[in-house]
């Protein structure tokens, strides 16, 4: 159970660094767009993986319509599809970081 936990609250804190760092991009006028796919990529798969393992937690329970941490995995998963999708992002980020487009 600890390792489960523990695994969701350091990817909650990572993305959540990861997403004030483009916030104070913004704020300080600079250029933020690879940061925030990085944040988005990051925040959403971390999403995936937390919902995951609350699930896990939750054992069978987890998996059945009368405890709402069923309903967390599925709305997780949309985050890795909308604004993006993780191999989106995963371009966007490469293509700042080679030069080349793989679009
Ligand atoms: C709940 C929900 C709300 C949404 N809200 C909005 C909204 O408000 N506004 C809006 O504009 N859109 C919205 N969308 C659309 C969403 O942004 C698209 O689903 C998303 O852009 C992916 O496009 P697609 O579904 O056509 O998938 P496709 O483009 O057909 O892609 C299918 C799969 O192929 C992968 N793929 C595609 N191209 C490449 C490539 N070149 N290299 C590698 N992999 C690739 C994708 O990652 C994906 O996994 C919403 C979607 C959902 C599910």
């Amino acid at each position: 159970m600890q390792e489960l936990i523990s695994d969701i609250s350091v990817d909650v804190e990572a993305a959540r660094l990861l997403t004030w760092r483009v916030a104070d991009l913004i704020d300080r006028g600079l250029d933020f767009a690879t940061a925030a796919s990085q944040a988005k990529l990051y925040a959403s798969e971390a999403a995936v993986r937390a919902a995951n393992n609350a699930l896990q937690v939750f054992g069978g329970y987890g998996y059945i319509d009368e405890y709402p941490v069923g309903k967390l995995v599925r709305d997780a998963r949309v985050m890795t599809l909308y604004e993006g999708t993780s191999q989106i992002q995963k371009l966007v980020i490469g293509r700042a970081l080679t030069g080349v487009s793989a679009f």
